[in-house]
């Protein structure tokens, strides 16, 4: 079964080991490799490309601007096609170790200076700014699926489906997860990039898995979202597993994937926030319809196949939250509750949010009262 796997993926089938040798390569000092990344206009894919700076920058605004062909990313016509890159955060690379090698992760924008339409991050930033003094806090975990080549979900039987949910969450053992290899493999590759990635854990639906990124303050969890997510797609192609992030990968009796939103304010952290928390989730229920709206790339069709009330989700329709309920829009954790204070998980966002669309959301609803 794995050999028939590798066969058909074409780049499982190229040999790792032979760039080792070219990686090994000393590195001149004056030349840094650099990594651009922005979002398409999908506004859900991720597009890279490279260059090579004469020496590592000292700050974030030292880092070029850069163009590339917009027509060629659903984000422009042909005959005005240039699009500008400008660099918002910088990480270490962990695909070429060993040098001062970086990721710049960056946001779009027009010849005319405006942000592009799948720019979420220019409003989310002047939200963040607004907000600056209740230091916002956002832990996100990211949900996704593991696919083979055929974009059948990994490891399962090709004519069939495995066995019913169950075994699988935060499962152990060659019958019950599938690729974990991978999966070790972006946990330690974010660690370097310094990425605060929280964690990591197999899910309900067999080669479906979670890494938790956060707190971070303002910006911080969604840049660092977005580079873990293209960490995770980079390292699926050595493996020749294709990562999904659709909200209902299988239809039926399958947990979806989610982008749950962990969210506070400093008064929340303090003692007695509960009463903080209560006053935010008394918000939320008069912006249901705006939230939904922000959480999915197609302004909530996506979540309508995901959020049925069902497999541990509210009902797309209706706002609800609870203690530990797992079926609520809004969840206060059991452990929040108690210590009356902390935080709340909004579990509407869908697997394929723009987390920028969604802190902004919660930002604006919450402490910018808009
Ligand atoms: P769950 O029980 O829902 O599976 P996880 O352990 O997967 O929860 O994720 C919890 C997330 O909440 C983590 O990403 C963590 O960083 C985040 N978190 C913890 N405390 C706070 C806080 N005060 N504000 C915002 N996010 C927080
Ligand atoms: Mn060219
Ligand atoms: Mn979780
Ligand atoms: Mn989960
Ligand atoms: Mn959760």
């Amino acid at each position: 079964m794995a050999m028939e796997t590798l066969a058909q993926s074409p780049n499982a089938r190229i040999c790792k080991t032979v760039l080792e040798k070219y990686m090994r390569l000393p590195q001149p000092d004056n030349k840094v490799q650099a990594t651009y990344i922005w979002i398409d206009g999908t506004g859900e894919n991720l597009r890279a490309k490279d260059r090579t700076l004469p020496s590592l920058p000292k700050s974030i605004k030292d880092y070029p601007i850069w163009n590339y062909d917009g027509s060629s990313t659903y984000q422009s016509e042909g005959h005005n096609s240039d699009l500008y890159l400008h660099p918002v955060a910088v990480y270490k690379d962990p695909f070429r170790p060993g040098a001062e090698n970086v990721l710049v992760l960056c946001d779009t924008y027009k010849p005319n200076k405006e942000p592009t339409e799948s720019n979420k991050r220019y409003k989310c930033l002047e939200a963040m700014e607004r907000a600056a003094a209740h230091k916002p806090w956002f832990g996100i975990e990211q949900e996704y699926t593991l696919l083979d080549t055929d974009l059948h979900p990994f490891g399962w039987p090709k004519n069939g489906f495995p066995g019913p949910q169950g075994p699988y969450y935060c499962g152990v053992g060659a019958n019950k997860v599938y690729a974990r290899e991978l999966v070790e493999a972006h946990y330690r590759a974010c660690l370097y990039a310094g990425i605060d990635i929280a964690g990591t854990n197999a899910e309900v639906m067999p080669a479906q898995w979670e890494f938790q990124v956060g707190p971070g303050e303002g910006m911080k969890c969604a840049d660092d979202l977005w580079v873990a997510r293209y960490i995770l797609h980079r390292i699926s192609e050595e493996y020749g597993i294709v990562v999904t992030l659709d909200p209902k990968p299988m239809p039926g009796n399958w947990n979806g994937a989610g982008a749950h939103c962990n969210f506070s304010t400093l008064e929340m952290r303090e003692e007695n926030g509960i009463i903080e928390i209560e006053k935010a989730i008394d918000k939320l229920s008069k912006q249901h319809l705006r939230h939904i709206q922000a959480y999915d790339p197609k302004g909530g069709k996506d979540n309508e196949r995901r959020l049925t009330g069902a497999h541990e989700t509210s009902s797309i329709h209706n706002f609800s939250a609870g203690v530990a309920n797992r079926g609520a829009s809004i969840r206060i954790p059991r452990e929040v509750a108690e210590r009356k204070q902390g935080y709340l998980e909004d579990r509407r966002p869908s697997s394929n949010c723009d987390p920028y669309a969604v802190c902004e959301a919660l930002v604006r609803t919450c402490v910018l009262n808009e």
